[in-house]
Parts: C-alpha cells; structure tokens; sequence
C-alpha cells in the first residue's frame, strides 16, 4: 500500500504518499513478486474517448439520450468527481492501467512515447494469473506500438485503410459499431475461462461526424451526437457481456478526457488543464459493487487499478500511486484528496511551456509561466484566478507538485526523453544491421516559455482554419494559418497543418519550401523528414527520398508508414538487400504488418525464390485480404505454379476490390488472365 498512516491523517495532501513511493518499492519487492489468488471474475473496461461528464444524463445532461450508460450507473456506483491525470488519451490510458502518474509511467504525449515493458498494467496482472486477454482498440494513437498491448492475447488494432478524403489525418480511427462487432465475435469465442476485454470507442473525439440517425436528430450538437451514437454501440456490446457472463462479471467504464467545446478559448483538448477537459466520467457495476450509488469525493483515474483488484481479491502492486475506493463504497473516507495533473502537449507540439496542476475537492492549482488557482467550490467553470489572495496554498500546492515530479525519479525539473522503442525491439535493430544510434528529442521541462493562455488568440485561428464545421473557404483556411504562424513561427503544429493544406491543395513546392523553413528554424521532427520525403517521392527524386526517409526513421523508428515507404523506394532503387532489412524491421515491431510480409514476397521474388514468396504473399492476405497488391502477386504465383484454382479465387477477389482509377492499367490484364484461366478449366 502506497498511502501511509500521515496520509490518511492529513486526509487530502499527502506529501509522503507520493515522495515515499521509491524506498516503499524497495522493502517490499519481495512481497509484491507473490500476488495473491483472485476471484475468477470477468473484467469488461471499456474507454470512452473525449467524453465530458456534464454531457451525459447520468451526470445531469438534458440534451442526449443515452440508455446504455444511464442503466450502468443505475446498476453500480457513479464517481461524481472523477479526474484524469492528463488531457491526452495514451497518457491517460496508461494512468488508468497502471495506477501511475505520467511522470512514472513515462507515456508522456501522444505519439513519441512507448510504456515501457517493465510496467505492470491490468492486462498483465490478469493475464499472469491466467486470464483470457483481449482489446479491441478504436484509433491508431493505441496501437500496439506503443506498448498497451502489454499483457493482452488479442490486441485488435487494425485501422481502415485512409480514403483519398482522409490522406491527411494522421490518426486513422475506426467506428464505434466496428470495434463492438469485433469484440462481440470475440466474446462469442469465449471458453468460460475468466476474461478481461478492454474495448476503447473512440467516436465522441474530433471529427463530430455521427452517423445517421443521429447525424439528423444532433444536427446543431454533432458531439452529443456522437455520444448517442456511441452509447448504442455500447448497448450491443454490454448486451452481449450480460447474457454471456451475467452474475460474475465487473464493468468498468471511463473517459480518458473531455473536451474543451470552447471553454477557456480551447476548442478540443490537451493544451489545458481546466475539468473542461480533466473530469472524465468513472462508473463500475458488478459484484461487490452497490447499485445506484453516487459518491461525491474526487476520485482519480490512477484509483481504477487499486479499486479493480481490491474487488477481485487481491492488490494493486507497491508501483501503482493510486488508492482503492471500496472503502467509499460504505461511506468511508478514501485518500483520493489529491490529483496531479500534466500536459507537455503545449511543451511539444506547440513550442510553449508545459502545464502541471494540483487538483483537491476545493483548489485548482495550475503551474504555469503565469500561475493560476481556482477555488472549484465557488467556481467551479474556472474563471476567476484568485492567486493572490492564497500565497499559503500556492507554497503547499508547489511542494506537492515537486514531490509528484520528484517520483518519477528525474529531479523537481525534469528532463525528458522522447522514446519510441523498447530494450527488445533496440536489440531487434542491432540485430539487423541499423547500427546508428537513434535521435530521441530531449525536452527540459522548466515550466518556463510561452504561456498557453496568452496563446488562446493562435488556438482560435487554428480552430477557424482546422475545424470541419468552419465556413472558411480552403484559401482562406491557408491564410488563417500563415497569420497564425507569423505569430508563433516557433510552433511546430501550424507547419504540419499548413503544409497538409498545401499538399492538399497541389501547392508541393510551397509545402516542401514550408517543411525546409521548419527544419531551418530548429524545429526537428521525424513527420517533418517523413513529408519531405514523400514530396520527394511525387516528384520521382527517390534517393533525396531515401535520405530523409533514413532521417525520419532515426528520429522515429516506429513510424511505420514511412518505413514500408522507405523499404519500398530500396527495392526500386534496386537496393534487395537494405528493403529486407527495413520490412524485417517492421514486422519485428509489428508481427501482423500485411505491407512488410507482400514486400518481403517481392524480394523473394527477385531473388526466384518462388516457395518463399508464395509463403510471405499468403500471410499478407490472410492479414489483410483487402492488400490488392498481395492478392494479385499471391495470384500470379499460383498460376505459375499451375494452381489454376486458387489462382482465378486471387484474380477474383483483386477484381472485386480494385478501385477503377487506382489500377486502371491493370485490370484489363487481370480480366484477360482470368479468362484464359477459366478458358483452360473448361
Ligand atoms: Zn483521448
């Protein structure tokens, strides 16, 4: 147990709770290698993405209706007060399955950060003492690259393929109706085994673009319409949950983070650290669980881990900061007082200076260039700044907040690390000849720079310039940008989006000539090398795109769309041996990677190894059978091999899916080779 006896005494901040923690861990390695048994319960979690608390009925909402989650608080305890550690969705995910603070966990943003394997999150815990795992995740920031798939058997992560509209996201998501479908198959598949099934909808996050009916009934509210949308898919998986598992089963349901909706002069989330965004929704139904229970004390979300295995019977490891809330299931006190909260996405992607706040029932202390505290029980919208007239909480909060940063281990000012690979998968690298070392971007989190709030003006042109609802036109959204950015050149975010305008637009100089400007005013990234490259490769310099392709992958290994671009410019160039290594790579950082596997198949190919192509082309499909490429290679080699059969089964299915304008060339050819295939089989 993490909190000691002056932390329950203190009842809220707690010093030792946290500035302790190493010398606990110590003393009791020994005790924690020796989990006790748990009960056999199953455990559903399942993540809301982007979902605001005061959106929702349970919470005391008017304009959404939402059966599903109303009938789970009904049916369990509602945490009136719950936050997130973080804004960001795989930093606060990692809080919710570890029990940890950011600054221990060490996923710090999103993108850029791996969870370390030696943590113990839930999946791991459970899957230890022999429970079946699976997740079934809703958008690319989770994939399993960065490391939640840690202790899960299943890790169902495969986005849809972006569209020629959706070439600029960077974050490929998937529909909440898909991701319940494919974790209703799984349930389905169920033994009777104890099981944990975490499934993460990601729906209510940016685009608002609900699907119909509820596009028309949230015509002027399409973020409550997401919402309602979501909360019908849940229905059908929470369904599935009951009939399968109906008495022995926990549910857990969280957001990761809310969603600014303006509030503050933020329009999304992770620039502040107001409850706009940290209160997250927190509800648990189940065995051990009162029904229709509200518990008004803040809660956090580092408190799910403690609270889950208390209830199965075991408990949290000494390296989880968070305390069990079943005490507060009988109306006892709960050492829950006080919740750090961190952003470095003002830090990283914006070029401004970190946030980190301290949050009790009554304060909110932002640290911040300009400091702010809030007094939640007479505001709790958070608009006035009452700083100077409590200089007593503002030295109790800074030593809180300095014992918090202190655990992680790195000093009061820390020095972060981007971190994109794991021990296994540096050795992996070694192994296969990228001997140079990789570029990881240091950030010094002095908590001085830029303060965010004085740049509420340049998220505002952002918002006009980004924003699927805005009336701008496309030229004017590019100029919304370049205002944005001759105010705030040191912004990394407003190249990326105006060079995406440019791209968009056909304007490729001008977006290679912006990229250049980035890269010459300091600002390093792999995306920046990564978009050089593919400017480099439409205009056919396949070496300059090699090169930065090279550079992009120092700076971000992992970053495996421009690694299956880079592999795929060697083999072009004619370089077999340096595209083998690069979709090894790939597939050691990603085993079911169906790009890497057709690759390795042509090189098979190149070098007439017919019976190791054919092996690399049928795992591609079998991964992927939407990979027209694998498919009709798979096909040419059957016919090859005179397996007439199976080749016209891979000439039909590439036909069926081959868009028109995408394989023009090719599809009179496949047509003809089909023919002739059925002519023969006549
Ligand atoms: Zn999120």
């Amino acid at each position: 147990m993490k909190l000691s006896k002056v932390t329950a005494v203190v009842a809220g901040l707690c010093l030792c709770s946290v500035g302790a923690l190493p010398s606990c861990n110590s003393t009791r390695k020994i005790e924690s290698d020796k989990p006790p048994a748990l009960r056999p319960l199953n455990v559903v979690v399942v993540t809301i993405d982007t979902l605001r608390p005061d959106h929702l009925p349970c919470y005391g909402y008017q304009h959404v209706e939402t059966p599903t989650l109303d009938s789970l608080a009904q049916r369990g305890v509602l945490f009136e007060q719950a936050v997130a550690q973080t804004p960001l969705t795989p930093p606060s995910h990692a809080s919710i399955f570890t029990g940890q603070y950011p600054t221990v966990h060490h996923v710090r943003n999103t993108g850029g950060f791996i969870l370390p394997t030696s943590s113990r999150p839930l999946a791991k815990i459970l899957q230890e003492q022999g429970w079946d795992t699976a997740a079934f995740i809703g958008s690319a920031v989770l994939k399993k690259i960065f490391g939640f798939n840690l202790g899960f058997a299943v890790y169902d992560d495969q986005m849809p393929k972006p569209g020629r509209e959706d070439e600029f996201r960077e974050d490929p998501e998937r529909r909440a109706g898909v991701v319940v479908d494919r974790a209703i198959q799984w349930l389905n598949a169920q033994s009777g085994k104890p099981f944990f099934l975490w499934v993460h909808l990601y729906d209510p996050h940016l685009p608002y673009d609900p699907p119909s009916p509820f596009r028309e009934r949230y015509k002027d509210h399409p973020y409550d319409g997401e919402i309602a949308y979501t909360d019908r898919e849940l229905g059908r998986l929470i369904d599935v949950v009951r009939a399968k598992a109906p008495q022995n089963t926990i549910i857990a349901l969280l957001s990761d983070h809310g969603e600014s909706l303006g509030e503050h002069g933020e329009f999304t989330h992770g620039v502040f650290l107001y409850d706009s965004t940290l209160r997250i929704v927190f509800m648990m139904s189940g065995p051990g669980i009162p029904a229709g229970m509200r518990i008004k004390p803040q809660v956090r979300s580092i408190d799910f881990l403690p609270t889950l295995l208390e209830l199965m019977g075991g408990k949290a490891p000494d390296q989880a900061q968070g305390a069990s809330l079943v005490p507060a299931f009988s109306g006892r006190p709960v050492a829950t007082g006080v919740s750090y909260g961190e952003t470095l996405y003002p830090k990283m992607n914006m070029g401004w200076a970190e946030l980190r706040s301290i949050r009790t029932d009554q304060w909110k202390y932002v640290r911040a260039p300009k400091p702010e505290l809030y007094d939640l029980i007479r505001d709790a919208g958070e608009t006035t700044n009452v700083i100077r007239q409590h200089p007593a909480e503002i030295q109790r909060f800074e030593a809180v907040l300095n014992g918090v940063v202190s655990a992680g281990g790195r000093g009061t000012t820390e020095k972060v690390e981007t971190r994109l690979v794991n021990e296994q998968a540096m050795e992996e690298l070694r192994s296969l000849g990228y001997v140079s070392g990789f570029a990881p971007r240091t950030y010094e989190l002095t908590g001085e720079g830029v303060d965010p709030k004085d740049r509420v003006h340049i998220l505002k042109l952002l918002e006009e310039a980004e924003s699927p609802t805005s009336k701008a036109s496309d030229a004017r959204r590019s100029e919304l940008l370049r205002q944005a950015l001759a105010e705030d050149p040191g912004n990394p975010s407003l190249y990326y989006q105006l060079g995406g305008r440019y791209e968009k637009a056909g304007r490729y100089k001008d977006a290679m000539n912006l990229y250049r400007t980035a890269l010459a005013k300091g600002i390093q990234s792999g995306r920046l090398h990564s978009r050089i490259a593919d400017l480099s490769l439409r205009a056919g310099k396949k070496d300059e795109a090699i090169a930065e392709y090279e550079k992009a992958a120092q700076f971000n290994p992992s970053d495996l769309d421009s690694q299956v671009n880079l592999a795929t410019a060697y083999l072009e160039r004619g370089r077999a041996g340096d595209a083998e290594r690069v979709f090894k790579w790939i597939l050691a950082t990603d085993p079911d990677h169906a790009a890497a596997e057709n690759g390795l198949g042509l090189i098979a190919i190149e070098r007439r190894d017919s019976a190791a192509a054919r092996g690399y082309f049928e795992r591609a499909v079998q991964l992927d059978p939407d990979m027209l490429e694998a498919q009709l290679n798979l096909g040419l080699i059957y016919e090859m091999a005179g397996d007439r059969a199976r080749a016209r089964s891979c000439f039909k299915a590439f036909l069926a899916k081959a868009s028109p304008a995408q394989y023009a060339r090719v599809i009179p050819k496949v047509r003809q080779e089909l023919a002739s295939l059925q002519e023969e089989a006549r």
